[in-house]
């Protein structure tokens, strides 16, 4: 079966020369894609994280259609309206934090994180330039979020216009991991290292690192990097792009690992994964501080599609739906930890881990590790032909699917997994 490339479109990290044709998907319904050529196939990575509920949910597609009819866009600098103000009151309501600002994905969700956080430290007469990040990092693809993420061959081209940022190891850990305790004892040495010097904010993704390999770190270590975080007076930044809305077993992972963000960035699940939206979350103590006659204490940022009507009323449905249903992000974890406990005696698998919706190991293989390794595009050729759709992290395996596939659509997952490590 050979597809033509489409001769206008440039698809997202892809290298054309060296991948397969994109296939044409026709329709979604649940946890399944269908396609125009071939069987449907069960998205067991959400759609590249995002699909919350599972494809064209007639909850939110109904709530959209609605809002379409009524109000599709307005500026948002003069006006205000209802799906906003309520989507305002239900985020604040489950973060812990007053003030909503709207932006339009995760990587400017981001931006406008550290926009606050170094704002904020001049607004108060004190600036401070340092932000903290950790290695193996991801916060986006705009420039600010390249920055702050880990520095690798994406972001080789434009080295020489990202800012310096102090970095801090990220203490992965996984099933049976006897050297946890001395990886995070390093780890808080380096970062009150590089507290000493007057830093604007420490940035992290709470419990669990995405596009970095999937990787895991235990609450009680984020507790002790709160603690020191706030001792110097740097602000929190919890980037939960990935891990709000459930991903991680609760609401949000900063919840989950017992931690307080003063900043909280938003965005894939907000919407259900249906409408692009992002939305940075302050405290009210931070708000206050871009208060006052003086126009240089204003937030000079926006962006033209502004709390669109239409995302905020696929938001307010999509947190109805987890609201209505909270079992199923909080019992996730339990569903995939039996067939995850068989792949884990798996001769070619290692440093098993799990957090909420999200199941991981990585292949003991040979050659380079990360994004460039070839054992990952075997496994996801052979998962296609049975019916699971998966996009490996060089060798780092995962299902991240959507709340809600059905046991025997899991079931099926973990066997083509099974069926992919017994081939290569
Ligand atoms: C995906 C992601 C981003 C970037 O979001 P985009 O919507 O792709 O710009 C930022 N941070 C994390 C943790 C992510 O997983």
């Amino acid at each position: 079966m050979t597809i033509q490339r489409h001769p206008n479109l440039w698809p997202p990290f892809t290298q054309i020369a060296t991948t397969a044709s994109p296939q044409r998907v026709t329709a979604g319904e649940g946890a399944l894609l269908f396609r125009e050529q071939g069987g449907p196939l069960i998205d067991a990575i959400s759609s590249w994280w995002v699909t919350l509920h599972g494809h064209a949910h007639p909850v939110i597609a109904e709530a959209v259609a609605d809002q379409a009819r009524r109000l599709e866009q307005v500026i948002f600098a003069d006006f205000t309206h209802e799906p906003a103000e309520q989507l305002a009151i239900r985020l604040s309501g489950i973060t812990g934090l007053q003030r909503l600002f709207f932006s339009d994905n995760g990587s400017t969700a981001v931006e406008v994180a550290l926009k606050i956080a170094c704002q904020w430290w001049a607004n108060r007469g004190q600036p401070r330039h340092q932000i903290v990040a950790f290695d193996g990092a991801y916060h986006g693809d705009t420039f600010g979020a390249m920055a702050v993420g880990e520095r690798n061959l994406f972001s080789a081209p434009f080295e020489d216009k990202l800012f310096p940022v102090a970095r801090v190891p990220w203490p992965s850990t996984w099933w049976n991991d006897s050297e946890v305790n001395t990886k995070e004892a390093a780890s808080l040495q380096v970062l009150e290292a590089a507290l000493e010097t007057p830093t604007a904010a420490v940035i992290l993704e709470p419990l669990l690192q995405g596009a970095g390999g999937m990787t895991i770190v235990r609450p009680e270590f984020l507790q002790e990097v709160e603690i020191r975080t706030k001792t110097s007076g740097a602000l929190l930044i919890a980037d939960e792009v990935l891990t709000g809305f459930g991903r991680c077993g609760d609401w949000f992972a900063s919840r989950r690992a017992g931690i307080r963000p003063d900043l909280m960035a938003l965005s894939k699940g907000l919407t259900g994964g249906c409408l692009p939206m992002g939305v940075t979350m302050a405290s009210e103590a931070i708000f206050e501080a871009f208060i006052g006659k003086d126009p240089s204490l204003t937030l000079w940022h926006g962006h033209s599609f502004t709390a669109n009507p239409l995302g905020c009323a696929a938001a307010v449905a999509s947190i109805t739906l987890l609201e209505t249903n909270p079992a199923a992000f909080q019992n996730f974890e339990a569903r995939h930890r039996p067939y995850l406990k068989r792949l884990d005696q798996h001769p070619r698998v290692e440093r098993t881990r799990l957090v909420g919706t999200v199941a991981a190991f990585d292949l003991v293989v040979k050659g380079p590790a990360g994004y460039l390794n070839p054992a990952g595009p075997a496994i996801k050729r052979i998962a296609m032909e049975h019916g699971v759709f998966l996009r490996p992290l060089g060798q780092v395996i995962y299902l991240l699917p959507p709340l809600c596939i059905s046991d025997a659509q899991l079931a099926q997952c973990y066997e083509a997994v099974g069926t992919a490590l017994d081939q290569i």
